[in-house]
């Protein structure tokens, strides 16, 4: 089969490389030349546990989606160091008593799920994160991390390396059944369309007729130079800290919606620098050697949308802030769902995730 992914992030191209291992003919089409959306800004922390304190399809999604990267990075050739990949878990921080007890009624359910989760008492955390201040305590969950800008190039040299093509710098403005139309006047026929446009996939499917309705939700993050090395990354509500290869250290991040608006927001940055320096007081003080947005994929349902629509249309959008975690299980999903495997343990069904 022929088959059009419509967008060249992380979502979109796990999917195309999949699909092209399967025997499928895939074009990827973007908008961008050197697409560089949610996919490039996002930290790249891959915390299944993090966010969770009951049991939802959403979060045993995301529990497989961590298992899925190990074996990912090796089929795309990438050592740890390639991705800047460490497995060592990330702690979450609480700075008073409600915040330790809102971590213990995560702590007890995630125990109850066998899910490998520590409670450190301030002086044991700061121990054991031993740049961190101790703050009152904090929980220590199984996660890991990786670089979505080393990821990227890579994951888009092996859809080339196994027969994928690209069509980029051109946005998809039409779909009609058996072809897309980009703004460059070209048309191309196709069997099948995936929708994997990230924060512009309502709009994108608006196109087919089809009802999805999501917003952006802007992130902003910056990066301090460090150098600093942390064991694991820390996270203290939707703020977080992690190190990268070099020392510097990725802080983040923002939540705005203010729809398509990607622009800096100074005290935004300002406000991550003085956080960073108070959960890692070696910090304080620093300037940002860098700062960026992106625009996380949200629908309303707060879900993904992963499957078919209807007879040759498929989407795969709506991962929000867990698109670097999910992103090989999405293409292993679409593969199997679009070659007519039994997925439905995993699938989240777009008809429903628009309704
Ligand atoms: C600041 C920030 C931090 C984040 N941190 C994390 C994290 O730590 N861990 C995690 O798991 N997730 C994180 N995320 C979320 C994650 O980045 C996203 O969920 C994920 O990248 C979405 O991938 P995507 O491929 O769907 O979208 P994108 O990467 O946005 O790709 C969509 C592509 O579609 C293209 N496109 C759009 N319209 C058209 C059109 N008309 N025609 C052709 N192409 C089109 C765009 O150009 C773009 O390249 C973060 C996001 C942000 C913004």
């Amino acid at each position: 089969m022929h088959i059009s992914v419509i967008g060249a992030g992380l979502i979109g191209l796990s999917c195309a490389w999949r699909l092209a291992r399967d025997g499928h003919r895939v074009r990827v089409f973007d908008s961008s030349a050197e697409p560089r959306e949610a996919s490039w800004a996002a930290a790249g922390m891959l915390a299944p546990h993090h966010e969770a304190d009951h049991d939802s399809p959403l979060w045993r999604l995301c529990a497989a989606g961590l298992e899925r990267w190990p074996g990912f990075l090796q089929e795309l050739g990438m050592s740890p160091r390639d991705a800047d990949w460490r497995d060592g878990g990330g702690w979450i921080r609480a700075t008073d008593l409600a915040d330790l007890d809102r971590l213990e009624a995560s702590l007890r359910w995630l125990r109850a799920t066998g899910t490998d989760v520590l409670r450190l008492s301030a002086g044991a955390y700061a121990r054991a994160c031993s740049v961190a201040a101790p703050g009152v305590g904090a929980l220590w969950l199984p996660g890991a991390q990786v670089d979505p800008r080393l990821v990227l190039p890579r994951l888009r040299a092996a859809c080339l390396a196994d027969g994928v093509t690209e069509h980029l710098g051109a946005p998809v403005t039409a779909i009609a059944d058996a072809s897309l139309s980009l703004a460059d006047g070209s048309t191309h026929a196709t069997d099948a369309v995936l929708l994997a446009s990230g924060a512009w996939t309502p709009a994108l499917a608006a196109l087919t007729g089809t009802q999805l309705p999501g917003a952006p939700v802007k992130g902003q993050m910056i990066r301090l130079p460090g150098p600093c090395h942390l064991r694991g990354f820390i996270r203290q509500d939707h703020r977080y800290l992690m190190s990268r290869h070099d020392g510097s250290i990725v802080v983040g991040a923002t939540m705005v919606e203010a729809g398509f608006d990607r622009a800096l927001d100074p005290s935004a940055s300002r406000a991550l620098a003085a956080w960073a320096g108070e959960a890692v007081p070696a910090l304080a003080g620093q300037t940002p050697s860098e700062a960026w947005t992106g625009l996380r994929p949200r629908l309303a349902s707060g879900l993904p949308a992963i499957g078919r629509v209807r007879q040759g249309l498929w989407v795969a959008t709506g991962h929000f802030r867990n698109g670097v975690l999910l992103a090989p299980i999405t293409g292993e999903l679409v593969a199997d769902l679009i070659g007519g495997r039994q997925t439905a343990a995993l699938s989240f069904d777009p008809v429903i995730a628009g309704s």
